[in-house]
């Protein structure tokens, strides 16, 4: 396994890669949520590149950019076993040179949800995307469902600034108690991670009102709210949505596939998960 550091020698590498090239960004402190996106692309790549970058751009002023958990040697070996080719480890000054001055924003997809709860944080995202895409140029870039707007987000950019890299979305993992793996489940106390798992429970409701025939957005949402407020440790719901999951609009019915997303504060940091209506 390569470690690069160096932008040119990445994209030099890349370009004399055996194809197809597969592309797992990430930001780090991996645990097998990311290792399973790692499984996947070894298997449909004959050259597999992984990238660790905690992106500045994508962290608020309010958040802990600094505290973000980082264990790369940990990381680097799990990618080793894993059977990854390259590893991109830039540092920050190799993505945001002095004069780095253009910002890639994507519209409406972006401005709901995590865009209305994290103000710039998707056009960190769609920036640094579109850098680790227009450097490396892989046949296909892997990105989890658990971050499931992101993951439109960055179809919605390849599509429209014609990158041309088919991008694969892989299942969430979960704890065997449904918690969806996330590094920031670190930062969660004994206490909070018991408590954790209402938020799978809060979503597999709207599912099952969903599956006995409950088509009314309004009910599921009112639903998920009640089943989240059952935990006295969420201590904020950020948003509850059931939307159209291909644009991410608020539905009143639910006609077509629908994602069912949430952000709730429990302790220190907000969780994130969605399931799939279909
Ligand atoms: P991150 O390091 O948090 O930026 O995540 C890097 C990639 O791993 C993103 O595409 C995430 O969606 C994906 N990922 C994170 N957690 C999970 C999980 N529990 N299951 C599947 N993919 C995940």
């Amino acid at each position: 396994m390569r470690v690069v550091t160096d932008r040119q020698e990445m994209a030099q590498l890349c370009r004399e890669a055996r194809r197809p090239l597969g592309l797992v960004p990430t930001m780090g402190a991996l645990h097998r949520g990311h290792l399973a996106l790692v499984e996947q692309a070894r298997r449909e790549s004959a050259t597999l590149a992984a990238t660790i970058f905690v992106n500045p751009a994508q962290f608020g002023p309010q958040e802990d950019l600094a505290g973000y958990p980082r264990d790369l040697e940990h990381d680097l070996e799990l990618l080793k076993s894993a059977g990854v080719d390259l590893v991109y480890v830039p540092a920050v000054e190799q993505v945001y040179p002095p004069g780095f001055d253009t910002w890639v924003e994507v519209g409406r997809l972006a401005s709901r949800l995590e865009g209305a709860r994290r103000p710039g944080h998707f056009r960190g995202v769609a920036t640094v995307v579109t850098k680790l895409l227009s450097l490396t140029r892989p046949d296909r870039a892997y990105f989890g469902q658990k971050d499931a707007q992101q993951t439109r987000v960055i179809k919605q950019l390849v599509r429209d600034l014609d990158l041309g890299v088919e991008v694969v979305v892989a299942p969430t993992v979960r704890e065997p108690d449904g918690l969806a793996l996330s590094s920031r489940n670190a930062y969660l106390t004994t206490e909070q991670r018991r408590a954790a798992p209402v938020v799978y429970r809060a979503l597999c409701r709207a599912e099952q009102l969903w599956q006995r025939g409950e088509r009314e957005g309004g009910r599921l949402r009112r639903e998920v709210r009640m089943a989240l407020q059952s935990e006295r440790l969420v201590e904020e719901i950020d948003y509850v949505s059931v939307a159209d999951a291909a644009t991410l609009e608020e539905l009143d019915r639910v006609a077509g596939p629908a994602l069912v997303s949430l952000a709730v504060k429990l302790g220190a940091p907000h969780l994130i998960d969605n399931i799939t209506l279909e």
